[in-house]
């Protein structure tokens, strides 16, 4: 089974064209989702957390409190470190389990931090979703009405788009309508299961 590593900025469509990919029937494992449910209240990684960051990390009904997560580790290498050491391991451990119970020609695998956090891996592609911070700004606005002094600073706090475009083998270029990224998706889904099939001869 081919592995395709999805990565992208934040609002750059990594969502939106892993739900097109779907619609081909190809198998999708968010890692970002995986995080998210390693956390959930009684989850061994929560405590692994509390113990490294202690209980304010926590809201008041002992949920993981993520923006303030994100605000310790902001400006904190070492934090970060901690946290990474904490999840990465855990993440990783978890997908090798989805990836095995999968069958079929390729899966598409979303790391929107791949060249943040250096998780190359074994995967056989990365595919980058690009998109002009403008569109990216303006998209996550209009998505979740931050206000742009924040996304920026997620913005400059994460992979510039030429880092993220040096790693690519595959690129889809997100600045127009919706028709236009299925049109890309279809044609990329085309590629995969060829080379796909190529593998397997
Ligand atoms: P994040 O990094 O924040 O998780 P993402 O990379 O997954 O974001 P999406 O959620 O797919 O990005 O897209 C961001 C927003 O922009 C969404 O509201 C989505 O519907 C919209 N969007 C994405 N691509 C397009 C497009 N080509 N035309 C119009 N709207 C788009």
């Amino acid at each position: 089974m081919l592995k395709i590593v999805l990565t992208g900025g934040i609002g750059s469509g990594k969502s939106t064209v892993a739900r097109l990919f779907q619609r081909h029937g190809v198998p999708v494992i968010d890692t970002d989702e995986i995080a998210r449910d390693l956390v959930r209240p009684g989850r061994p990684a929560l405590g692994a957390l509390v113990d490294a960051f202690g209980p304010r990390i926590l809201t008041a009904d002992g949920r993981l409190d993520r923006a303030r997560l994100r605000e310790l580790v902001f400006s904190d290498p070492a934090a970060k470190a901690r946290l990474e050491a904490i999840l990465h391991p855990r993440i990783f451990s978890e997908l090798e389990r989805r990836l095995q119970a999968l069958k079929a020609p390729y899966v598409v695998i979303a790391i929107p931090l791949l060249v943040e956090t250096g998780a190359r891996g074994r995967v056989d592609r990365v595919l980058v979703v690009d998109c002009p911070e403008a569109l990216q700004i303006e998209r996550v606005r209009h998505r979740d009405g931050w206000d742009e002094a924040l996304i920026r600073r997620i913005l400059a706090s994460q992979a510039g788009r030429l880092e993220r475009l040096a790693v690519a083998d595959d690129v889809i270029v997100n600045d127009r309508d919706l028709a236009h990224l299925a049109r890309q998706v279809a044609e990329l889904h085309r590629l995969y299961l060829r080379l796909s099939a190529e593998r397997d001869d």
